[in-house]
């Protein structure tokens, strides 16, 4: 096996590939950009080598600086990932000249397999169906309306040398081929360099489901079962899974046997994958082949049981696969969720800044392949994608429940992600049905949000959540608070019940905490349905809280800013306010936006302990009259009346631990 390989790339993807060599006793080089001095790559790897400016173009994509780092450092091979030079024909072709190893194919078929227009027609050659259209470059906007008034609009104008989905226009009817010819043909020469445009047609509510493949030089080619990736935006993928749901054994069987012609037509070898979309009437088509590991692979990974980067290497080292087809077995269902640094609710435009706090899910089920740490830095310079969460389940329910629960507890600080988008996905219904097509989102979503609102339900537990960290928090620090209450000679009388209204954005609830806080069990009443809650010890300061609801562990992500606290639960997003009964009475009459500037109460200006109360119900005060003192670092400060009137009620007593904004007494004018 190799001694010493480079990774030419960076993230997620270069991380994982580390994993794999360290596992095998292989030592890595790792590149990186100026951006890139304190990425996680370079840590990870056992050496890093420096390649130029932040821009991809000045660094990550010139094949000299790579090739010349490798040699220097006595590289045998280079793994170039996903992205970047991995579809690079030429790099390739360097890479051998200078004696090491590209693990990957060669270039002749990266050459051949990376234009669109070559590859269909290769996939028709091998006897794979492709898309209705033309198999040929436009020669301009006049054979574009030719020929799409042949194959029927709508239609698909899309760039020869694509990838990642840009260029790509739809075009529905005649009148609209001129404008999105010129903007396709100006994205595709901005994007590619290469102005090379196509034409499919467009397939309505398609699935796109691709099989992965592997090759060894002496003419083995086997697959590695099928990945559904419909779930995409501007046509990019961000859930994929296997088994796909619309699959069944013969389907698999016919697209396996087709991927793997193709593939010995093309003089394939290593791992590569063969994308098809299924039209609704379960017609397949073929649609491009890409070159490499792709960023979806964990899922195969899971339920096969193989580790793709360690076949990528021993089938560029020259060894014969191991594995024939019938060796190769499903075990269970797996889905990937990708994680990037994009605004949801801003069209999914990119987001940058530094991550500042980052807690990735653990467990058995769970798999996380990320580039980032607390610490890292987003940057405008590569691609958005952070990190993939995988779960693996026997069924494809298992595996989606598993998914969600990690999700849930997923918590980046500093940078948008889609993490609750992503998980909002998950929960749908009609995910949870299988019933998937690439048009998901816009079917399902406007902008961010669920065309179906959410289920109480769902709420219930987020408010329960929210009211029980925020009762906690208040208790541990009346409990702090104890000795001094004793030493003024005040003391809390025991309590067994606790009632708080808690808003969320338009909802309600009304609910009721009886609890045996020794035993962190509690009964709470929302909205009168009872729920049996089982807290953690100590846990409560957390931005990530685990509770035990009717029998099921759940996770909840939170942020606290006094008594408006957001929460993450299951995709949903909301700010609750949690208020006692008496606060909730007056937050009633608050004016909605306007700050308030109540004459009638007394609000306490800072957190501390009540030590004395100078005045009783039905006095007679006057504004400036200090009317409660409380201590607070070693201070004691007099809360003065803000009006003349007399005391209508006492809300607090002597001993008492009282917040920033609380009410500590009403007032009749
Ligand atoms: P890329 O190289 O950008 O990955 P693909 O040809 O693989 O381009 O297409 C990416 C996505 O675009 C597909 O997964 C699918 O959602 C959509 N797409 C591509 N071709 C068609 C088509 N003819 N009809 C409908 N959707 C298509
Ligand atoms: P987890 O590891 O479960 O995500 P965190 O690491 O986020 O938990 O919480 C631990 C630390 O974060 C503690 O030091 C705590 O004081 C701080 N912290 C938690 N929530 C907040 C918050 N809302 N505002 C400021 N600091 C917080
Ligand atoms: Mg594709």
């Amino acid at each position: 096996m190799f001694e010493k390989i480079m990774i030419a790339n960076r993230g997620e993807i270069a991380v994982r590939i580390i994993r794999t060599c360290k596992r095998l006793g292989i030592q890595t080089v790792a590149v990186y950009s100026e951006a890139d001095a304190r990425s996680l790559h370079v840590q990870e790897a056992d050496e890093a080598v420096f390649v130029g400016k932040a821009r991809s173009a000045e660094s990550y994509l010139v094949p000299e600086k790579i090739i010349d780092a490798a040699l220097k450092t006595g590289c045998q091979a280079i793994h170039p990932g996903y992205g970047f030079l991995s579809e690079n024909a030429r790099f390739c072709e360097k890479v051998c000249q200078s004696g090491m190893v590209f693990i990957g194919p060669p270039a002749a078929a990266i050459a051949t397999l990376g234009d669109k227009i070559a590859s269909k027609a290769l996939a028709l050659k091998s006897g794979v169906p492709v898309v209705p259209g033309h198999i040929g470059m436009l020669s301009g906007l006049e054979e574009a309306e030719s020929i799409a008034e042949q194959i029927g609009f709508p239609v698909l104008l899309k760039p020869a040398a694509g990838g990642g989905g840009k260029g790509m226009r739809i075009v529905s009817c005649k009148e609209d081929m001129k404008p999105a010819f010129s903007a396709c043909q100006e994205e595709t020469r901005k994007a590619f360099g290469d102005p090379q445009l196509f034409i499919e047609r467009y397939i309505a509510n398609p699935r796109h489901i691709e099989i992965q493949i592997l090759a060894d030089r002496y003419g083995n080619v086997i697959h590695l079962g099928e990945r559904e990736c419909s779930i995409q935006r501007r046509y990019q993928k961000i859930i994929e899974e296997t088994p796909s749901p619309a699959m069944d054994p013969s389907l698999r069987l016919k697209m396996g046997t087709m991927a793997c012609s193709l593939a010995r037509e093309a003089g394939y070898t290593n791992a590569g994958t063969v994308e098809f979309i299924l039209d609704e009437d379960r017609n397949m088509y073929f649609l491009e082949m890409n070159t490499r590991l792709q960023v979806e692979h964990p899922v195969t990974e899971l339920v096969t049981g193989l580790d793709l980067v360690e076949l990528q290497l021993k089938i560029a080292y020259g060894e014969v696969l191991s594995i024939r087809q019938e060796d190769v077995s499903f075990n269970g269902s797996a889905i990937e969720a990708r994680i990037c640094a994009e605004d949801p609710s801003r069209n999914f435009l990119p987001a940058t800044g530094m991550i500042t706090r980052y807690a990735s899910p653990r467990g058995g089920s769970i798999r996380v392949d990320s580039g980032i740490v607390a610490g890292s830095v987003v940057s405008v310079y590569y691609d958005s994608l952070l990190s993939k969460v995988i779960s693996w389940g026997e069924t494809r329910e298992g595996a989606r429940m598993t998914l969600i629960n990690a999700l849930n507890g997923y918590h980046v600080e500093g940078v948008i992600t889609n993490v609750d988008f992503v998980n909002l996905i998950l929960n749908h219904p009609a995910f949870a049905a299988g019933e998937l097509s690439t048009r998901f989102i816009e079917q399902h979503f406007d902008n961010e949000k669920a065309k179906i609102p959410p289920s109480t339900e769902r709420l219930s537990l987020m408010a329960i959540a929210t009211t029980l960290v925020y009762h906690n928090r208040q208790k541990l620090v009346r409990d702090s608070l104890k000795p001094m209450a004793a030493h003024v000679g005040g003391f809390e009388r025991p309590r067994s019940w606790y009632h708080y209204m808690v808003k969320g954005e338009t909802d309600i609830f009304e609910l009721r905490l009886q609890g045996n806080p020794d035993l962190r069990t509690w009964t709470i009443w929302a909205n009168g349905n009872q729920y049996q809650v089982i807290t953690p010890e100590l846990e409560f300061y957390r931005r990530r809280i685990k509770l035990n609801i009717n029998g099921q562990s759940q996770m909840f992500r939170l942020q606290f800013r006094g008594n408006f606290i957001w929460a993450a639960f299951c995709g949903i997003t909301r700010v609750f306010e949690v208020y006692s009964p008496q606060e909730w009475e007056l937050a009633q009459f608050m004016p909605k936006v306007q700050k308030r500037v109540l004459d009638n109460v007394l609000e306490c200006p800072m957190p501390g302990l009540v030590v004395d109360i100078r005045v009783q119900k039905g006095d007679r005060i006057y504004r400036g009259q200090e009317l409660v003192i409380v201590e607070s670092m070693k201070m004691e400060s007099g809360v003065a009346s803000p009006c003349d009137g007399e005391v209508l009620e006492i809300l607090i007593e002597k001993g008492q631990a009282v917040d920033t904004g609380n009410i500590l007494m009403r007032f009749k004018h």
